[in-house]
């Protein structure tokens, strides 16, 4: 029978390989034993490891009997909006939604004493990819587990008892409520209205767009409680509750992700409960949100690709021109093998991002919670806190931003491989393609990642990590003659930094995007080199990327360092005049 994860030599070489047993037992604060330790908790390590490798089965199962082929339907039938403001998803939708619940995946990373896995964030990345590769617009809810998360971490213990439970089960789904018509990327922005009657209970006025299963249960709201603050310190996370003050206006007509609904919501007086502390809605919970989001998105985007990736692969197998399948041909042979590398380049990136932010997260929640009394492991953790939170500040970004644009060129090329074909809805690429265009937009668009991310390879989270990946010697010749590339092009980002650093702002916006791709080839080349320790197969993928990283690292440092500024100062003559 199919299975997403058995499959997947790629992901299954990766869950091997990326100590998931050091992140089991932060993850379980060190399997302590006792009476209160939950019944289903795993005993060591080994125990924790070969349970994820069971739940990635499960999701591989569902997705890819039970999710996959629903996927083409999905997308043909897309969502009814009722005339009492209620939402009708297609039938695959609630097919697919009903199995995930029974399967209990609905509560992946929330604690145990609601009724989720315990997962780490890494295991929840690795089946998001797997459900998105089967339909990427159930992915849209599937992966919004992050508000459920998000409400463990951050709402008082009354409404995570009320809430998180029912999400588990999957008798509620939630949606993420921050876009307005004014306020897209610059989030600062937001204006809907957040007041309390006499009876001290907060209410929501205004309007939301573009909210993606906004006709779900449980809307976390981002509005402005302090009206006379007119940034982000004015603004407070609200839970919310579909009801009759609450309605969805429109569904929006949209390019791809067909089965998920994206909804604009008008709040009349709605009733909502705070979360956590006025002021911090968007600065502290937001953000965290988001960040979470980003990977989602960054593995959904992996999926995507995956899917599309294996459409053409073995197309290009069966399909003859000029006597020969048009996989010995070599403009097409070439096109496959960067497909290829170009996929399993971003998830190296994003599972290592995933990774450490399961590290940041886990420390945080044990400094927050049950902080050591001793103070010299205090001051570690504290001390190890800063080093996560930085290297995360820039890993998540560029990985969201990295997967995203590789998503699109992939499913890109895939139509190509598939010629005309490619062009018909006989093939499911083309619905690949639409799908993936929307991961480099959503959850903050690329050039937003890049400003994000540009910030860390310039700030020295680049360089720190870089140096630590540097640290590991490497016996055999070839992987340390490519580490030596690696060494020489990160000398040459460096030059870059310092040469951005000191035209200013505006030139680091300019060259943002050339310096995030020529640090991602950096650190990805190391990821490579060490799964090359490994494995045969990943020394070739490592060599052809190390080669082709550095060229493009080479001509994009080289354009940095030139000055040129036309797109700033000639832009008015080159852009030409508006009609
Ligand atoms: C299908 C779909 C689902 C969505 N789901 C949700 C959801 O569930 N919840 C939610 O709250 N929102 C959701 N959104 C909204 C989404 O997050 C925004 O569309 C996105 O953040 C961009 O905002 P915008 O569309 O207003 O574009 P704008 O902010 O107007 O950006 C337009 C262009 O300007 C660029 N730009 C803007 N600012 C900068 C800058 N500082 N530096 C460089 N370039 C910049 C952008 O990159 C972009 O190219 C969804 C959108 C879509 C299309």
């Amino acid at each position: 029978m199919a299975n997403f994860f058995d499959d997947n030599e790629d992901i299954r070489f990766l869950f091997e390989h990326l100590d998931l047993r050091a992140l089991a037992t932060v993850q379980e604060d060190g399997f302590p034993t006792g009476p209160d330790v939950h019944e289903e908790s795993p005993r060591d390590a080994e125990d924790a490891v070969d349970n994820y490798r069971r739940i990635l089965s499960i999701v591989g199962d569902v997705a890819a009997n039970t999710i996959a082929p629903f996927a083409e339907s999905v997308d043909h039938e897309g969502n009814r909006l009722n005339e009492d403001g209620t939402v009708t998803l297609s039938r695959g939708m609630q097919e697919s939604l009903r199995a995930l619940g029974q399967a209990d995946l609905m509560g992946f990373t929330l604690p145990r004493r609601y009724g989720g896995l315990n997962c780490p964030n890494l295991v929840y990345t690795m089946a998001i990819e797997m459900i998105s590769r089967a339909d990427a617009s159930l992915m849209n809810i599937f992966g919004l587990q992050g508000i459920a998360e998000t409400i463990n971490a951050f709402a008082d213990s009354s409404i995570k008892d009320e809430y998180l439970p029912r999400f588990s089960s999957g008798e509620l789904t939630g949606a993420m409520a921050l876009t307005e018509p004014d306020a897209g990327s610059d989030l600062q922005a937001v204006g809907l209205r957040a007041w309390q009657d006499t009876d001290g209970q907060w209410r929501l006025n205004g309007v939301k767009r573009f909210i993606t299963n906004g006709c779900g249960d449980v809307l976390l709201t981002l509005a402005r409680s302090e009206p006379e603050l007119k940034d982000g310190r004015g603004l407070s996370l609200f839970l919310a509750e579909r009801g009759p003050r609450l309605k969805v206006r429109r569904l929006e007509k949209k390019l791809g992700l067909h089965g998920s609904p994206t909804c604009e919501l008008v709040y009349e007086d709605v009733p909502a409960k705070l979360i956590g502390e006025r002021q911090l809605g968007l600065i502290r919970y937001v953000l965290s949100l988001m960040n979470g989001a980003r990977i989602g998105v960054a593995a959904q985007a992996l999926g995507i690709a995956e899917a599309a990736y294996r459409v053409a692969r073995k197309y290009a197998h069966t399909r003859k021109q000029f006597g020969v399948s048009i996989e010995r041909l070599p403009a097409v042979a070439d096109m496959l093998v960067d497909m290829r590398i170009s996929l399993e380049a971003a998830r190296a990136l994003v599972y290592e991002a995933s990774r450490y932010c399961d590290f940041e997260m886990n420390n945080q929640r044990v400094l927050e919670t049950n902080p050591p009394t001793d103070a010299d492991e205090l001051k570690r953790r504290k001390s190890e806190a800063r080093v996560w939170k930085r290297l995360n500040g820039m890993l998540t970004p560029m990985a969201k931003y990295y997967a995203s644009e590789m998503s699109v060129r992939v499913a890109n090329d895939a139509l190509q491989v598939l010629g005309g074909s490619g062009y018909m809805m006989d093939y499911p690429v083309e619905r690949h393609l639409r799908d993936a265009r929307i991961t480099n937009i959503y959850e903050g668009t690329s050039q937003l990642q890049i400003v994000a991310a540009v910030r860390g390879v310039c700030g020295g989270a680049f360089e720190r990590f870089a140096e630590e990946l540097e640290s590991r010697e490497y016996l055999d010749k070839d992987l340390h003659e490519f580490k030596a590339g690696l060494v020489e092009g990160r000398a040459r980002v460096m030059e870059g930094i310092t040469f951005v650093k000191e035209q200013g702002t505006d030139y680091m916006d300019l060259y943002g995007r050339k310096l995030v791709d020529a640090a991602a080839t950096v650190l990805i080349g190391h990821f490579f080199l060490r799964q090359a320790e490994r494995n045969e197969r990943k020394r070739l993928v490592a060599a052809r990327y190390i080669r082709c990283g550095l060229q493009s690292l080479q001509a994009d440092m080289n354009m940095l360092l030139s000055g040129d500024r036309s797109a700033m100062q000639e832009f008015e003559t080159i852009a030409g005049e508006i009609d």
